[in-house]
């Protein structure tokens, strides 16, 4: 049973001070293999004071000392990016193989589009060019507390992380208790980087308590979370209090649109989307919404898709998708495909109960589900498992409007091979990300949601700038 219990505090791997066990599960066997501590408030405490401590001197380092510490950053973590991949695969059920490229290889993109963008950033800026004594400078925030779930922990980590030392604050990052270990060793790379000691600060905990503590916390000017919508609310409440900058990154419930004239992969494509990283993403297309003259065949289709999908354990290499993260996240994707069964729609593949063979683990089924309508709870709610919901429309205006009727607003998708149609309907849709015939974003591009799915950009110089604050002065003495 390996020990995970201490802290990086201050520069240095510390004893909890009022902790409590907490086991990490394999989600493949369902078996404990680590033991994390959960923090208490004087943990709480400690990390913050230490930040704290840290910051008058770091805010006044120079854009270059900062640039050679992330250049340093990067290169150790492209060392250990194998170990990243392995270790993010046993804590969360990422089949191996994905997560030694996807999962890990998201913190080196993340690290090197953060040094590109910061190398062209200014932060004293002239209002306008006739405005010479009017001057704005970009300061950083102060202390950061930086909260991160657990389905793509190394993206979320990066994201906050490399930002808020990037733009000279400091933090302290509490990373989700289902994938704590991915951050442990995130905590070894920026020590043996030679990160200068308070600036960041790594402390396990849960919700209820590091979390809220953090949230509540006087000495923390913000705070950046990635999770649950209903998380990000608490959190927002809490950090009223203090009058914090709450940056949020939610939930998700993307819709997929699917023209007639869409290339011919365009269904088989939506579906490996949906189910990558076996569901549980924030910006799954998880609703497939059909133009009716192809809708018959896209059902076959995806129901093709769909079985021909494999399942195995997250050791295994291979092309498979893994288990589902914990029983908690088992059993509500279990409910979800029940509701769905219970109020009507269609099930074309897949279903409730594990998938044969496999009786211990968190797996679940491939399953799709035709004929949905969007009041159906499988269309507005986040499953966060491999399941895709189908449903017809007959014009671009109602597709449309089905895609935006929704509570969330991160990523839509829309396949077509007529251009003008891909810049009208991508121009109407009420998402912060649109990706057209599956092309993703460039580094550096903000990622963020409208609408329940959040507030904050993160990534290149939105993702800075989240860090900053602007400040205005009047009377700038001009320079000769
Ligand atoms: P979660 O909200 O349960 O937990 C996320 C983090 O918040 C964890 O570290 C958790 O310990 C902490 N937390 C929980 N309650 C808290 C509270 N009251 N105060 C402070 N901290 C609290 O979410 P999860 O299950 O870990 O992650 C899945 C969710 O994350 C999904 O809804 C997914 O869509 C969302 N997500 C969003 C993005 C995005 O960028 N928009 C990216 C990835 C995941």
């Amino acid at each position: 049973m390996q020990d995970a219990r201490n802290f990086y505090i201050n520069g240095q791997w510390v004893k909890p001070q009022a902790g409590t066990d907490f086991p990490v599960i394999d989600p493949s066997n369902e078996e404990a293999f680590a033991t994390i501590s959960l923090g208490g408030e004087a943990d709480t405490n400690a990390a913050v004071a230490a930040a704290k401590a840290a910051f008058p001197k770091w805010r006044k380092s120079t854009k270059a000392e900062r640039l050679e510490l992330m250049e340093s950053i990067l290169s150790v973590y492209t060392k250990r990016a194998d170990e990243m991949g392995e270790v993010i695969s046993r804590e969360m059920g990422a089949p191996v193989s994905m997560a030694k490229t996807q999962q890990s290889g998201t913190g080196s993109f993340h690290i090197q589009a953060f040094i590109d963008a910061l190398k062209g950033f200014e932060f004293e800026r002239e209002l306008r060019a006739d405005t010479p004594n009017d001057r704005i400078l970009y300061e950083p925030i102060g202390v950061c507390g930086l909260i991160t779930p657990w389905n793509w922990p190394m993206n979320q980590i990066a994201l906050k992380v490399i930002p808020a030392l990037a733009t000279g604050c400091t933090s302290v990052l509490k990373p989700s208790e289902q994938s704590p270990l991915s951050a442990v060793l995130f905590s070894e790379i920026m020590h043996e980087a030679g990160t200068p000691a308070g600036i960041y600060n790594m402390l396990n905990g849960d919700g209820p308590g590091v979390g809220s503590q953090l949230s509540a916390h006087e000495d923390i000017e913000m705070i950046s979370f990635t999770g649950s919508t209903r998380a990000g609310r608490l959190i927002t409440k809490s950090g009223a209090e203090t009058v914090k900058r709450v940056t949020l990154e939610l939930g998700g419930k993307g819709a997929n649109l699917v023209f007639a004239d869409a290339d011919e992969k365009a269904v088989k494509q939506g579906i490996i989307r949906c189910f990558n990283n076996t569901g549980q993403s924030c910006n799954a297309p998880t609703r497939m919404l059909v133009e009716r003259s192809r809708y018959d065949e896209a059902v076959e289709q995806a129901k093709e898709a769909a079985e021909a999908t494999s399942v195995n354990s997250a050791s295994e290499e291979g092309r498979h998708i893994g288990p589902l993260v914990s029983e908690m996240q088992f059993e509500k994707v279990q409910d979800l495909i029940q509701v769905g069964i219970d109020e009507g729609a269609r099930l074309v593949a897949g279903g409730v109960g594990r998938p044969e063979g496999l009786n211990r683990g968190f797996y679940v089924r491939p399953t799709v589900f035709a004929d949905c309508h969007n009041n159906m709870r499988i269309m507005r709610e986040e499953v966060f498992g491999p399941v895709l919901s189908m449903m017809p429309f007959d014009s671009e205006e109602e597709a449309i409007a089905i895609a935006n009727d929704t509570e969330y607003g991160l990523t839509n998708y829309i396949q077509t091979t007529d251009p003008e149609r891909a810049r009208r309907v991508a121009r109407e849709l009420r998402s912060g990300m649109v990706d057209i015939n599956g092309q993703g974003r460039s580094a550096g591009a903000p990622f963020g949601g409208m609408k329940q799915s959040g507030n904050g950009r993160e990534g290149g110089i939105w993702g800075l700038e989240d860090f900053l604050e602007v400040r205005a002065i009047g009377g700038w003495p001009s320079e000769a």
